[in-house]
């Protein structure tokens, strides 16, 4: 392979591009997982972990990519045959149904178009439907993708709190917001979610290798009589364990020194300031796609994702083609289609350690790309972009990404 100058622009939308000071961080000597040390450092990260969540419950670390935390969601607090109530808003929110399908699971799996969130009325039908045919309540729990990478579509994860509290229904409520969490706003605790389910490698800016469950109390309850097998996974030595700054395994000790890096990163910049910091990139960015003459996947504007835009190639073009092309011409990797969507979008990630320029950088790729490959689009797409950005820069209380 040959030397290409400049760094590699990643924008996909996940694993994001890890900052120099994270990357500095986790480059450093291994250290003693049992020492003193490393304990005091585990106990300021589960601490620093609960504002990101927006939480005073425990937040479980496994040395895992998202999907373990996933199953681990699963097998604490259900049983065998249990009905789940799911939607398939996409292709994430699917892989999350055939796990749980395999794990002896009941899965009521609600479809959609797969170019919107979950719709809060649906959920309280469901449930209502439910309470009606079942003294007492047939459906354990229901299962929500915050935000579907694969789609660019988010679901209202507070309404459809209010949903199933005006079904009056004792389901416990899991969400997953592995391309969420530190980019839009999620409240664990407000929002009264039992599991939260995160990654490492989108918001919180460090490479995949850590996942997270925040547990409430209730979802702590009910993992006690819960009865699909578990061990790896189990909640409860992780938590005994978590007390004191340890665990009961081998923890990614590097990744988790990247951790408490990010987290400090977090917080100098404010919570409140990464979430509108992403929403005004987000913006700019549907709106140079608009200028270009192409559709947004997502078809509901107040469901936007704010860390992803799925772009929806004109019939007759391959995505992939074109990502291909942009990969070569520019040295930038973009989402591809997943599942029924491969070929017919591409996604632009603009999420996690990004900036103004950043974006600049990434739509004058995807534009000039879009040239290089022949797709049929109008010119001024980076520039509608600019405007925004210039725009949102001169309001007095905005403080400059
Ligand atoms: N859920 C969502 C919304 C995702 O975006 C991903 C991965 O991108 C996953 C689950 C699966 O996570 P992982 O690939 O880290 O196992």
């Amino acid at each position: 392979m040959s030397h290409r100058s400049g760094r590699h622009f990643l924008q996909i939308p996940g694993p994001t591009n890890v900052p120099d000071r994270v990357l500095r961080a986790i480059d450093r000597a291994t250290v003693d997982h049992r020492g003193p040390e490393f304990g005091r450092m585990t106990l300021e990260v589960l601490e620093g972990l609960k504002s990101v969540f927006q939480t005073k419950q425990p937040v479980v670390i496994y040395p895992a990519s998202g999907t373990g935390a996933w199953e681990a969601a699963l097998v604490n607090t259900l049983s065998p045959g249990d009905r789940v109530l799911m939607f398939e808003t996409g292709h994430f929110a699917s892989l999350w149904n055939k796990m749980a399908t395999r794990l002896g699971l009941s899965i009521e799996l609600v479809p959609t178009d797969w170019r919107r969130g979950v719709d809060p009325a649906a959920v309280e039908a469901k449930l209502e439907e439910d309470r009606a045919q079942s003294s007492k309540a047939a459906i354990k729990a229901v299962c929500v993708v915050h935000n579907e990478t694969s789609t660019g579509a988010t679901s209202r994860i507070g309404a459809i709190r209010k949903a199933i509290d005006a079904a009056g229904h004792p389901a416990l409520y899991l969400v997953d917001t592995i391309s969420s969490l530190a980019s839009i706003d999620y409240r664990h605790d407000e929002w009264g979610v039992d599991v939260t389910v995160a990654g490492s490698q989108k918001g919180l800016m460090l490479p995949p290798g850590l996942s997270f469950n925040c547990v409430s109390e209730k979802a702590l309850k009910a993992s006690k009589s819960a009865k699909l097998a578990r061990s790896y996974w189990s909640w409860d030595e992780m938590l005994a364990n978590n007390k004191t700054g340890y665990f009961p395994y081998t923890p990614a000790t590097n990744l988790l020194y990247g951790l408490h890096e990010a987290l400090k990163m977090l917080a100098e910049e404010g919570l409140q300031n990464v979430f509108a910091r992403h929403a005004r990139h987000a913006e700019a960015t549907r709106r140079a796609v608009r200028a270009w003459g192409l559709e947004i996947l997502c078809s509901v504007p107040e469901e936007y994702s704010n860390s992803l835009t799925t772009v929806m190639m004109p019939a007759g073009h391959d995505a992939d083609r074109l990502r291909k092309l942009i990969l070569e011409a520019y040295d930038m990797s973009l989402g591809t289609g997943l599942g029924r969507l491969a070929g017919k979008v591409f996604r632009i990630g603009h999420l996690g350690d990004f900036n103004d320029l950043t974006l600049a950088g990434t739509l004058a790729g995807v534009e000039m790309g879009l040239e290089l490959a022949g797709v049929p689009h109008k010119k001024g797409g980076v520039l509608a972009a600019f405007e925004h950005l210039t725009e949102s820069a001169r309001a007095p209380s905005r403080k400059v990404a």
